[in-house]
């Protein structure tokens, strides 16, 4: 028995109609039959866990989440594995990193147990929505929360609504791409949101990443909000280079998001013969680096892409400028290829890091 109690679809997708959505499903075009859902009420707490039909929510127009932008999300996948058993990648992680951003917008926690439940429980249900291993599918996982209370007032709302949504993800094989340093927008500052995963920051984020595409860049990288100096992240991604002594630099934690694709990078840097490092990284050491040599691969990586190899960087007052022979570096393409690898468990998982649901 789960904590989250079933109400079936009345109107569940026919075999053939979900077995050609995962035929070729793209990236957030499908939707499993149902979705968790949980709500919280000031002074009675979380309750209702359920899993119902995906259907559309029903929101007072007054509803806080409309107006002040009270949201926070998550994003993980499910890994169907050669002998079909379906598997998640350090969700610990994720229910935890949604207590603190809840915590940063003043938004109800929820309790880890319910966070894990949901999405096991979800993944259980559609389980038949998990498409096959191979090409890097797998079913994706957007937990969230909403301020549902109907209130104009500016303060924290006292009713949320968490749900998890699941939509199959098709083959991705991420190009490389050239990283815009812009010079116009920043993403977070001290004290600001820029550890959290909310809604407003990506909203926020989208000027930068239009500015980029004119550009002839694929990605925003943004420096600090401070001094326009130091290397953050990409906006969807965390950001790290390879040193030709060895080193895998990415910026510290602070203003950045806490990825759990850069954690586990990190620690699996060692049997790539890398020494992790993480500390502030100015855009003038990047520079010079890349000039000397010293600077010898880049990439991005968050749970979507896993790694997007970084081939060329352009910045206004400095150019383009290319990262080692303009193609995926060899300590990258290794990383990428052995993180996949224990995900879809064709690599020993020697950190315990895979949950088994199915
Ligand atoms: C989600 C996210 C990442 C990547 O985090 P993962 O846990 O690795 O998926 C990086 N930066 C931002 C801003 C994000 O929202």
């Amino acid at each position: 028995m789960g904590l989250f109690q079933l109400q079936r679809s009345q109107h569940p997708t026919s075999d053939d109609t979900r077995n050609a959505a995962l035929a070729a499903p793209g990236f957030g075009r499908y939707y499993t039959d149902h979705m968790a859902v949980m709500n919280y009420t000031e002074g009675q707490g979380w309750h209702d866990p359920r899993l119902i039909a995906t259907e559309a929510f029903s929101l007072h127009p007054a509803a806080a989440v409309l107006h002040y932008g009270q949201e926070i999300f998550e994003g993980l996948k499910a890994y169907r594995h050669s002998d079909d058993s379906i598997w998640l990648f350090r969700p610990e992680r994720n229910a935890h990193r949604f207590v603190g951003s809840a915590d940063r917008l003043q938004m109800a926690p929820l309790p880890p147990e319910y966070f894990l439940a949901s999405v096991r429980e979800l993944v259980e249900l559609e389980q038949d929505w998990v498409p096959e291993g191979v090409n890097e599918q797998s079913l994706y996982i957007r937990p969230y929360m909403i301020a549902d209370e109907p209130y104009l007032g500016v303060r924290e709302a006292h009713n949320y609504i968490y749900a998890v949504i699941a939509t199959p993800a098709g083959a991705y094989y991420p190009e490389p791409v050239k990283l815009w340093v812009t010079p116009n927008f920043t993403r977070a500052a001290p004290g600001g949101t820029g550890a959290a995963k909310c809604g407003g920051n990506y909203a926020a984020s989208l000027a930068a990443a239009n500015e980029a595409l004119e550009h002839g860049c694929g990605q925003v990288l943004y420096l600090d909000g401070a001094e326009h100096k130091w290397l953050e992240e990409c906006g969807t991604m965390n950001f790290m280079v390879v040193t030709a002594d060895g080193e895998l630099l990415t910026p510290a934690l602070g203003s950045i998001l806490d990825g759990v694709t850069r954690n586990s990078i990190l620690t699996l840097a060692p049997e790539h013969g890398l020494t992790p490092v993480e500390r502030a990284i100015s855009i003038d050491e990047l520079r010079d680096g890349l000039d000397s040599g010293r600077i010898v691969e880049a990439f991005a990586c968050g749970t979507a892409a896993v790694i997007t190899p970084i081939i060329g960087f352009n910045a206004p007052e400095r150019g383009e400028e290319v990262v080692g022979d303009g193609t995926p570096g060899e300590k990258t393409r290794a990383l990428r290829a052995h993180l996949l690898d224990i995900q879809y468990g064709r690599a020993e998982d020697r950190h315990g890091w895979m949950q088994r649901v199915v």
